[in-house]
């Protein structure tokens, strides 16, 4: 592993990874939308300095109202930074490696929708841990549009119910406890397992199963590079960790790569 004493020549490395490579995997985590001003998780100021995790697991919002009306006030704190949000260079970045056709695909832990907003096609885009778009009925399914269930909340609204069967409302996103999606999840290790360069953006790696997914992609043979402000768990398994901030790092590995492939 090489950690991030001479900067420049770890940028310049990346670059020639990317140029070289052919299938690229991107994994996001929280740290790629702190520049676009969303709260991670684990961070100083971050939503677990707010609130306790403990509440906000699945069962709890299964069984337990207070769990329920504590779950949507931090929800709807979050969703109105995650509205008003606009992407970041790191969301651009990888935008930018969709056009010079280098991107298999990303692979996001984040429920933010930036990702669309910064230009990537959909179907690059997985989802691991759902998106805070969209709200659905835990029983019979049914959709809705989040700003009109946010609405219902900012109006007083405490605990959410769905207009044809009563049963609860719920955002998109996996919480803890609940199941991960199959088909996102099995599309992950697979499309991780096949690329030949995995780039972590932004991630603690502590999340599991996702964590898991760069060392699957070391399985399959690619390098992995882990660009985030704080060491992770899986350092010691990198070709490169370079730490700093996500956008300034991904401004200039792409300002290298552009060169590299002259377009610039
Ligand atoms: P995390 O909060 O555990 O870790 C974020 C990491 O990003 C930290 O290690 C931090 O050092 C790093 N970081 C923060 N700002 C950075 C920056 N500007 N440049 C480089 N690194 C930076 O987040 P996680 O690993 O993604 O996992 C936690 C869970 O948080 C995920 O399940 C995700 O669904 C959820 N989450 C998503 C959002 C979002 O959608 N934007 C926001 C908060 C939490």
């Amino acid at each position: 592993m090489t950690r991030s004493n001479d900067m420049e020549e770890l940028i310049e490395t990346v670059a020639e990874f990317i140029v070289r490579a052919r299938r690229i995997v991107v994994f996001t985590g929280a740290g790629a939308s702190t520049e676009s001003g969303i709260a991670d998780f684990r961070s100083r100021g971050g939503i677990w300095d707010k609130y306790n995790p403990e509440d906000f697991y699945f069962q709890k919002f299964l069984t337990n109202e207070e769990s329920r009306e504590k779950y949507w006030q931090m929800s709807t704190e979050v969703y109105e930074s995650l509205k008003k949000a606009k992407p970041n260079p790191v969301h651009l970045a990888i935008a930018e490696l969709e056009k010079l056709d280098k991107l298999d695909c990303i692979i996001t832990q984040n429920i933010d929708g930036l990702h669309h907003k910064a230009g990537n096609s959909r179907e690059k885009i997985i989802e691991l841990h759902g998106t805070a778009l969209s709200v659905s009925c835990l029983s019979c399914r049914r959709k809705y549009d989040r700003d009109e269930v946010q609405q219902r909340i900012l109006n007083g609204v405490k605990v959410p119910r769905c207009d044809d069967c009563e049963g609860l409302l719920k955002p998109d996103t996996i919480s803890f406890g609940q199941a991960m999606p199959e088909r996102e999840t099995n599309q992950a290790y697979d499309r991780s397992f096949g690329s030949d360069l995995f780039i972590v953006v932004g991630s603690s790696l502590v999340v599991q199963p996702a964590a898991y997914i760069p060392l699957r992609a070391k399985q399959g043979g690619a390098k992995l590079v882990i660009i985030n402000r704080d060491p992770t768990p899986h350092d010691g398994y990198a070709d490169i960790v370079i730490n700093g901030s996500a956008g300034e790092i991904m401004t200039q590995i792409l300002g290298k790569v552009r060169g590299k492939m002259g377009n610039s």
